[in-house]
């Protein structure tokens, strides 16, 4: 999560990002999304609605200076928009403005995000049957989720997905 502590800090990074390239008043109209699921990337910028979106699985394992830059990052995207619209997204008007808040112009982040990766591999599925439950490996979901079917042994009726583990070991129904 993103504790409501950190926020006046964000919208500071925010602030100064648009403020060095001249669009101060871009700051209040970026608005911040999080996204509890997303692991591919560490941010992102959605011009249409104009919001800066947060992974926070990612964020709860940055420090300060990666989060800085990931949220300078996203805004100067949203700055660059603004300023020079069909712009490339890493092109040169962004490398600009990441320089004018004194950042490098990284197209990826530098979180060690090797604990998410360990937590996806355990991830596992539950499946039930009239007689029991079976708890299955994201492999084997992953095919039945695509329409594989699987009889249970005993009553030889098929399975149906009943929900998640969790990685605390808890049963979540979906
Ligand atoms: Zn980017
Ligand atoms: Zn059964």
């Amino acid at each position: 999560m993103v504790e409501s502590s950190e926020y006046p800090k964000i919208r500071q990074w925010i602030f100064e990002a648009c403020q060095a390239n001249g669009v101060p008043s871009l700051a209040q109209e970026i608005r911040i999304e999080l996204n509890n699921r997303l692991t591919d990337t560490f941010g992102m910028a959605k011009y249409r609605d104009t919001k800066l979106t947060i992974a926070t699985k990612i964020w709860a394992l940055a420090n300060e200076q990666q989060k800085k830059q990931m949220i300078m990052h996203e805004a100067c995207h949203h700055v660059v928009f603004l300023k020079y619209r069909g712009a490339r997204a890493h092109g040169k008007e962004w490398r600009w403005a990441m320089e004018r808040v004194g950042l490098r112009a990284n197209r990826c982040h530098d979180v060690d995000i090797r604990p998410l990766r360990k937590q996806q591999k355990r991830k596992r599925f539950i499946f039930n049957c009239p007689c029991q439950q079976y708890i299955i490996g994201i492999n084997l979901a992953t095919k039945m989720f695509n329409g594989q079917k699987r009889i249970c042994t005993k009553c030889k009726k098929e399975l149906t997905y009943f929900g998640k583990v969790d990685y605390s070991g808890t049963i979540q129904p979906t």
